[in-house]
């Protein structure tokens, strides 16, 4: 039987950037990727500047540099947030999962077209069992890591995550116009129930239109949207994907983590999941490094080294962002434009304090 040291299952950011740093430390990983090749993330790409310091990341994926935005509650705006310098960029995901994945396979062998059906433990190690077309594969690994995103399969094996919100969420590219450093989101509860919709400026007078919604709605949702601004869409033009909330039971077993939207390392009130997802794959690497080293695989050093590590992080700041998310669900949106007003009275207080990653400047 094929034998590895570490099987990553997701060719995605959070499972990329975990490979790589297993892989530069010299051990043998694989990555492997249900799609049957490189297809970049269905994403609005807005990612605090915050990267800069957790990757690197060719220049020319940057399409925008927003420094604010502005909050709609039921269509009426009520609170604009802006600051005198950039805090995000509206990314492009085919630049930036491209280059993540030739970094990645530099260290390590990342393969397209297999799909993970079953992972079996077995004498201390996992079997993954791996699917392509009619073939079946077998791998033998010390550490399996599911990285396979919002519905995750690894999660659902383990019987973790039963508890998590997954939304689903759509999002089209419309020739338009809007001030260009500036996000602007609409609460309102009869169009994007349990979250919100946005305008996203890119570049060349494109803008993004999305959606997140509960009960899976979302791309009827956006064409309402649209049609609010006069734009008809084709649904062939609208691109749809899932996002997990809240914070997972847990994201260890024997032999295996999860990471990424996989472990629901996503922030509740904006959706925005890249830099936990990074945050967490360097302590995951860290982590599966350790184990390597000292031949431990178990739950129990994972929880140690891993689970309660990220929990340390960023653990509280989701609970706190779905505390802030049930919160506003609740509300209608008179209400909702009431708390943004409220917002708005301590506009300058809240700009000292707010972070659109929650994060404060310790974290890091
Ligand atoms: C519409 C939308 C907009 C978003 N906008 C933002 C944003 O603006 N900013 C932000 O920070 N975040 C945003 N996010 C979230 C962000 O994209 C993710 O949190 C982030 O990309 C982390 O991804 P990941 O690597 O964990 O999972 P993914 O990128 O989903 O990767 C998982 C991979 O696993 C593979 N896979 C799945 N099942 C299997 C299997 N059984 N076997 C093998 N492979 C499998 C999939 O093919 C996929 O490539 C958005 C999400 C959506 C849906």
């Amino acid at each position: 039987m094929e034998e590895r040291d570490v099987v990553v299952v997701g060719a995605g950011i959070a499972g990329c950037s975990l490979a790589s740093g297993v892989g530069e430390a010299g051990h043998d990983v694989l990555v492997v990727d249900a799609k049957p090749h490189f297809i970049p993330k269905v994403c609005s790409g807005l990612i605090s500047v915050r990267i800069d310091s957790l990757i690197s990341y060719p220049k020319k994926a940057i399409m925008n540099r927003i420094k604010g935005a502005k909050f709609f509650a039921g269509g009426e705006v009520s609170l604009e947030l802006k600051r005198s310098s950039t805090q995000a960029y509206v990314m492009d995901r085919a630049v930036l999962d491209a280059y993540v994945i030739e970094e990645t396979s530099r260290s390590c062998d990342v393969e397209f077209g297999w799909r993970l059906v079953n992972v079996e433990r077995k004498n201390g190690f996992a079997v993954c069992i791996l699917r392509k077309g009619d073939s079946i594969r077998k791998v033998k690994a010390k550490v399996v890591v599911g990285a396979d995103g919002a519905l995750s399969r690894v999660r659902r094996l383990l019987g973790v995550g039963k508890k998590l919100k997954i939304l689903s969420a759509a999002l089209a590219y419309v020739k338009d116009e809007m001030a260009s450093d500036i996000v602007e989101i609409y609460y309102d509860g009869e169009l994007a129930p349990g979250f919100f919709a946005w305008r996203i400026p890119r570049n060349d007078g494109i803008v993004e239109y999305g959606l997140g919604c509960e009960k899976g709605k979302a791309v009827k949702m956006l064409e309402k949207f649209c049609a609010r601004f006069e734009h008809k869409l084709d649904r062939n033009e609208i691109k749809a994907g899932f996002i997990p909330l809240g914070l997972i039971d847990r994201s260890v077993d024997d032999n295996v983590i999860l990471v990424g939207d996989a472990a629901s390392q996503v922030k509740p009130f904006s959706g925005g999941g890249v830099i936990y997802s990074l945050i967490c794959a360097k302590i995951g690497s860290e982590a599966i490094i350790r184990a390597l080293q000292s031949g431990d695989y178990s739950k129990e050093f994972f929880s140690r080294n891993y689970e309660n590590v990220w929990k340390k992080k960023i653990g509280t700041k989701i609970q706190v962002g779905m505390m802030i998310r049930k919160l506003f669900d609740s509300l209608s949106n008179d209400e909702v434009g009431e708390l943004l007003k409220m917002i708005d009275e301590n506009k300058e207080l809240f700009l000292k304090v707010a972070d659109m990653d929650f994060l404060g400047d310790d974290t890091l």
